[in-house]
């Protein structure tokens, strides 16, 4: 699918939180999501012992707190905005059973791409 202006606009969206708040070895992701109306959702992720959370889930736990039903559009960033992030299995799970027609965006920072969240490409942790 290709890259609307309104994606790369959520890429730097979400590259912006990832620049303010991903400052400690706690909040290491940050996820931006597009509302059908153009509404934007973005959350940081939580890396703790006893309780992670994706930044993913961050943003669709923060889009139910809001009230928005559907989310159209979602990346998620890493690195302070330098790489995009493929989200993990659970969040492919979770986001396409909440949004089966959820847009993506992956890949290379330089020349990301959209996919649909039903073709996303598996994830495979570093290390
Ligand atoms: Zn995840």
């Amino acid at each position: 699918m290709t890259m609307r202006d309104t994606d790369r606009a959520l890429v730097q969206a979400a590259s912006a939180v990832a620049k303010l708040r991903c400052r400690s070895a706690m909040h290491t992701h940050a996820a931006a999501a597009r509302t059908a109306d153009g509404r934007v959702i973005s959350g940081v992720n939580l890396v703790h012992g006893s309780a992670s959370a994706c930044a993913e889930v961050i943003v669709i736990a923060t889009a139910a707190t809001q009230g928005v039903a559907d989310l159209e559009t979602l990346v998620t960033v890493e690195d302070r905005g330098r790489s995009l992030h493929t989200p993990c299995e659970s969040c492919r799970q979770l986001l396409a059973e909440r949004f089966p027609a959820l847009r993506v965006i992956i890949g290379p920072a330089d020349n990301p791409h959209v996919v649909p969240v039903g073709e996303l490409p598996a994830f495979h942790a570093a290390g």
